[in-house]
């Protein structure tokens, strides 16, 4: 049964029930026929034996029997016996013609003969003339000449045609029932062996409609293969963008090292631009093994409780002087007595990466404003600057590693910042927002659980 499929075994399930029912449907009529035709068989029989009683008279001390009386009628035998069993006429079955019965009045009884066959045999005493007449009638057990035999003969087609009917339409609906399925697998097949995750599973139109189990099992694996793809793709745009980002600083230490080993003259410089570069480098590979590792998981919280009135501080201190050669103030509102249950390094990254970026976007002479507060059982961080802001379609895409918007492309800057931020976040239970207008500033709003939240 367990290699069966599905289809079949439903067919299989449901034939064996309908074979069971009309099984038992079969037998039933069976009995109640039989019955039936023997209660026939025994009311022509007593009938006739009456009908019969009623043709003899007697004449000179002799019984007579009326021409008219025949004595083998709609299968009933006829005989007439004087009052000492001896036969005056009549006719007897042959297949009984051995076996000598005796007389019961008005009793029907049932006598087989050596064949096997039933018979009834009803014997009734009348009075004719003051003289005691004997009538025996005689029926085979007409079962198989009744109507019902007729219906039970139709049924015996009838039925197990009617059964076959049911399987094959069963069969082709459930078939045509699970066909999406089988599009599904041949899809992922397909998939499986030459890897194009553009494929996609169809939906038919009846499906599609009824927005039957099919139709949303086809439409999840839609939507997973959309994911796969999606995820796929920037699987392969990360990769080609970090061997981009590696190729630069990589291609610069080769031609400055080439230059040093050529130029001792040149040989500070150049080391001094190899060593910048290694630097760059460095802290790029070190973004991305975070990145890796809080997509993996794998991001270890050396969570304690964390003062976030003090980060915001030491960080605002800490990017005052590059605000400054920009000619930007910062300026804070900060609410004491937030804390948070987090890892107080990555805190930092959070909230310096945000205020590195307001900075680095901001405009000159402009200014920041780092505000801390509580909402909700949140610490909320918010850094607004009035820099070059972002523009709508950039918005979304901010968040995606390497992602740079192309105004700031010139800026310093690897694109993941900001995707170090969410994952960040991300790892501590928290969230991010961001509001901006092209031209007039941004506003990047971080939420974190406050600790015993
Ligand atoms: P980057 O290293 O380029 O700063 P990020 O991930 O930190 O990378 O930021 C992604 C992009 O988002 C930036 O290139 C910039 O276009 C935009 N962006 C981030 N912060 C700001 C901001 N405060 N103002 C304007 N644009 C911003």
């Amino acid at each position: 049964m367990g290699k069966l499929s599905i289809t079949k075994r439903i067919t299989i399930w449901y034939t064996v029930f309908l074979l069971m029912i009309t099984g038992c449907v079969m037998a039933v009529l069976i009995y109640t026929g039989n019955l039936r035709a023997s209660e026939a068989a025994q009311e022509v029989l007593m009938e006739s034996v009456v009908d019969a009683s009623e043709e003899i008279g007697r004449f000179g001390g002799d019984f007579v029997v009326d021409d008219k009386l025949k004595f083998y009628d709609d299968g009933v035998y006829i005989s007439i016996y004087d009052g000492n069993g001896v036969l005056v006429e009549g006719r007897s079955p042959q297949e009984l013609s051995g076996t000598f019965l005796e007389f019961d009045d008005k009793e029907i009884r049932k006598q087989s003969d050596e064949a096997g066959e039933e018979w009834y045999v009803y014997d009734s005493l009348f009075e004719v003339d003051n003289q005691f007449v004997w009538v025996r009638g005689i029926v085979k057990d007409f079962a198989d000449r009744s109507a019902f035999s007729f219906v039970l003969r139709m049924a015996g087609i009838g039925f197990p045609g009617l059964v076959l009917v049911a399987a094959l339409g069963g069969h082709i609906i459930t078939r045509r029932g699970f066909r999406p399925v089988r599009d599904i697998i041949g899809t992922v097949e397909d998939i499986k062996s030459d890897g194009d995750l553009s494929r996609r599973v169809s939906i038919e139109k009846e499906h599609a409609e009824s927005r039957d189990e099919i139709h949303k099992l086809a439409v999840t694996f839609n939507e997973m293969f959309d994911k796969l793809e999606k995820s796929f793709e920037q699987e392969k745009q990360f990769t080609s963008d970090v061997s981009h980002e590696l190729r630069t600083p990589l291609a610069v230490i080769i031609s400055q090292s080439n230059y040093a080993m050529e130029d001792e003259e040149y040989r500070g410089k150049a080391l001094e631009t190899i060593n910048r570069e290694a630097n760059r480098m460095a802290s790029l590979v070190n973004r991305l093994l975070t990145l890796s590792r809080s997509d993996a998981g794998r991001l270890k919280l050396e969570k304690e409780l964390v003062d976030m009135a003090q980060i915001c501080n030491m960080v605002a201190e800490q990017q005052s002087i590059a605000a400054a050669e920009k000619s930007i103030v910062i300026e804070t509102d900060i609410e004491q007595d937030i804390i948070v249950n987090g890892d107080e390094a990555m805190i930092i990254r959070i909230i310096l990466n945000l205020m590195d970026n307001a900075v680095k976007y901001g405009r000159e002479g402009g200014k920041i404003k780092l505000s801390l507060s509580k909402e909700g059982g949140y610490a909320v961080c918010d850094i607004e600057d009035n820099g070059i802001g972002i523009a709508p379609d950039d918005l979304e895409r901010i968040w995606e590693r390497f992602y740079r918007a192309d105004a700031s492309r010139s800026e310093e800057g690897s694109g993941l910042g900001l995707s170090i931020v969410a994952s960040l976040v991300k790892a501590h239970g928290g969230n991010t927002q961001v509001s901006s207008n092209p031209g007039e500033g941004s506003c990047f709003k971080v939420y974190l659980p406050l600790a015993g939240n």
